[in-house]
C-alpha cells in the first residue's frame, strides 16, 4: 500500500514526510480500535491450513456492484496438531462491519457445506467453521459455500470510483494458524492486516461484456450468455485474489523478460500518467526480477484511475491512483516480491513488506539516501521500526516511519555491508522464503550470515529490535 503518489518524483525526504503526515492524519480517523485478537497459543506448530485451492464462480449484476456465486476451498493440515476448525477472513467487512438489516454486510457467506459455521466475529471479518471431525496432519478436506459481495460506496481498495469497481480483499480467504495460534487480527484502513499462505485459485467471473475485468492470475475472456462474457483466471501460489470491473481502456505489453503487463485505465486518467506507469512497470518488473528472482506469475495488471488514493498491491494486480506525474507503480510492483513472493504477517510486521518495497522503489528511482537517517525523528524510546499494526494504529501519525525510516535503514544496511553483499543478501533471502513466510528474526539472521561484522549495534540504532 502507499498513501497517494509521492513516489515517482525525486522529492526531498522532508516533503515526503510532510505529505505522508498529512495523509496519515486524514486516514487516522478511519482506523478502528485495533487491539490484537489472539487465538489459543501453541508451540512450534507449522503454519496451516496450507496448499489451499480455491474454486470460485461468481456472476455480477449490470455494473459490477454485486457479485454472487459459489466458492469451494480445499486445504491440507500441515501441522502436527489436528485441525478442528478453520476461519474464513471476510476482510471486505472491515470498513463497515456487520451491517444493518437495511444495509447488510458487504461480504456474506451462507449454505456452508463441509463444516458448521459460527456467527461472524471480529467485526464480521472472521467466520469460524468447525470441521465435522479433526483433520490429521497431511490430510485434506474441503468446504463449499455461497458468497455474496456488494461493493461499498467509497473510493477504496474495496470500493468504487464512478463506473469502476475495485474488489480488493473482497473474496473470503482462509486465516492462518501457526505457533502463535490463529491469526484473527482486526482490519485496519491505515495499512494491511492480511496474512495468508500461498494458494491456487481457479476463478470464473461472469459479467456484462461492456465491463472489462482485470484480475489476479493469467486471465482470458470468453463469450458468455447473451450480452455477457466470462473471464477465467488461473493463479497458482498467490496469497490473495483481487479483481476490478468497469469500462476500462486497455493495452498490453510484454517486458523484455517475458512478463505480460496489461494496462487498464479509466478514460479520465491523465494520458501522460498512464504512459509513465506502463513504462515504469515494464522496467521495474524485469529489474526486480534480476535483483530478487524472476517474477513467477507471467502477468501483471495495472488498474489506473485518477481518483484512487495512493496505490494498493495484490498478487498480479495493482490499483494505482494516477496523476499526470504517474503513480506509486514501482512501489506496488516491488510488493509482488515483498509481501507476494516473500510473505509476511502484514499485521505483526508491516515493515517487512512496506519498508522493503519502498527501499526497492528508492533504488529504482535513484534517490539520494545518504544522510537520510538524520531526517528521521522518533517520538519516544519505545517506538520501533518493527512495530505491529496494533502499535501504528494507536500512533497513526508515526506510521510514515515504515515508509521513510524503513527504506533509509535498509539503505544504511547496504552502505554497511557494501552494495554487492546487500544484493547477495536480498537474493538469497528471497530464495530462502520463496512462496513462504518470513519474519524480522529471519531477516536479521540472514543479514548477519553474510558479514563478520556484529550487526547488533546496527539493529539497535535503526530500531530493528
Ligand atoms: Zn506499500
Amino acid at each position: 500500500m502507499s498513501p497517494l503518489a509521492v513516489w515517482s518524483a525525486p522529492l526531498s525526504a522532508r516533503r515526503v514526510f510532510v505529505v505522508l503526515l498529512v495523509l496519515l492524519m486524514a486516514v487516522a480517523a478511519q482506523v478502528s480500535d485495533a487491539g490484537a485478537v489472539s487465538g489459543p497459543r501453541e508451540a512450534g506448530a507449522a503454519a496451516t491450513p496450507d496448499r489451499a485451492r480455491y474454486d470460485v464462480a461468481l456472476r455480477s449484476d449490470a455494473d459490477g456492484s454485486h457479485w454472487s456465486g459459489r466458492q469451494r476451498v480445499s486445504f491440507r493440515n500441515a501441522s502436527d496438531r489436528p485441525l478442528r476448525e478453520v476461519y474464513l477472513r471476510l476482510w471486505g467487512n472491515g470498513a463497515d462491519g456487520c451491517g444493518t438489516p437495511a444495509a447488510p454486510a458487504a461480504v456474506r457467506v451462507s449454505h456452508v457445506r463441509g463444516g458448521t459455521p459460527n456467527r461472524p466475529a471480529v467485526n464480521c471479518t472472521a467466520l469460524r467453521i468447525a470441521l465435522p471431525k479433526p483433520l490429521a496432519r497431511g490430510a485434506r478436506t474441503s468446504l463449499a459455500f455461497d458468497v455474496s459481495i456488494t461493493v461499498p460506496d467509497r473510493n477504496a481498495r474495496f470500493g468504487r470510483e464512478g463506473a469502476f469497481r475495485f474488489l480488493g480483499n473482497a473474496l473470503p480467504v482462509l486465516a492462518v494458524r501457526d505457533a502463535k495460534g490463529w491469526h484473527l487480527d482486526p482490519y485496519v484502513a491505515l495499512g494491511e492486516s492480511f496474512y495468508a499462505l500461498t494458494s491456487d485459485f481457479r476463478v470464473r467471473l461472469d459479467h456484462p461484456s461492456a465491463l472489462k475485468v482485470p484480475a489476479t492470475g493469467r486471465t482470458r475472456t470468453l463469450p458468455g450468455g447473451p450480452g455477457r462474457s466470462v473471464t477465467l483466471s488461473l493463479a497458482d501460489r498467490v496469497r490473495d485474489f483481487a479483481w476490478a470491473a468497469g469500462p476500462f481502456r486497455t493495452a498490453t505489453q510484454t517486458t523484455p523478460g517475458g512478463v505480460r503487463v496489461r494496462s487498464y485505465w479509466a478514460p479520465g486518467t491523465p494520458a501522460e500518467g498512464v504512459r509513465l506507469n506502463r513504462t515504469d512497470a515494464v522496467a521495474a518488473i524485469d529489474r526486480f526480477g534480476r535483483e530478487f528472482g524472476r517474477y513467477p506469475y507471467g502477468e501483471i495488471d495495472l488498474v489506473m484511475t485518477s481518483g484512487f488514493g495512493g496505490g494498493m498491491e495484490y498478487p498480479g494486480l495493482v490499483l494505482l491512483g494516477t496523476t499526470e506525474e504517474g503513480s506509486a507503480v514501482v512501489h506496488e510492483v516491488a510488493h509482488q516480491w515483498w509481501y507476494g513472493i516473500v510473505g509476511n504477517d502484514e499485521y505483526s510486521s508491516p515493515w517487512l513488506d512496506e519498508s522493503f518495497a519502498q527501499y526497492a522503489n528508492a533504488r529504482f528511482h535513484g534517490w539520494d539516501t545518504r544522510d537520510c537517517w538524520s531526517d528521521v525523528y522518533w517520538p519516544d524510546d519505545e517506538s520501533a521500526l518493527i512495530g505491529s499494526m496494533a502499535y501504528w494504529s494507536r500512533h497513526p501519525g508515526e506510521y510514515h516511519l515504515v515508509y521513510t525510516a524503513g527504506p533509509c535503514a535498509l539503505a544504511d544496511l547496504e552502505r554497511t555491508l557494501g552494495a554487492d553483499t546487500m544484493a547477495r543478501l536480498l537474493k538469497g533471502y528471497v530464495r530462502d522464503h520463496w512462496y513462504g513466510v518470513s519474519s524480522t528474526a529471519a531477516f536479521k539472521k540472514a543479514a548477519q550470515s553474510v558479514t563478520d561484522q556484529d550487526l547488533g549495534p546496527f539493529w539497535e540504532t535503526h530500531r530493528i529490535r
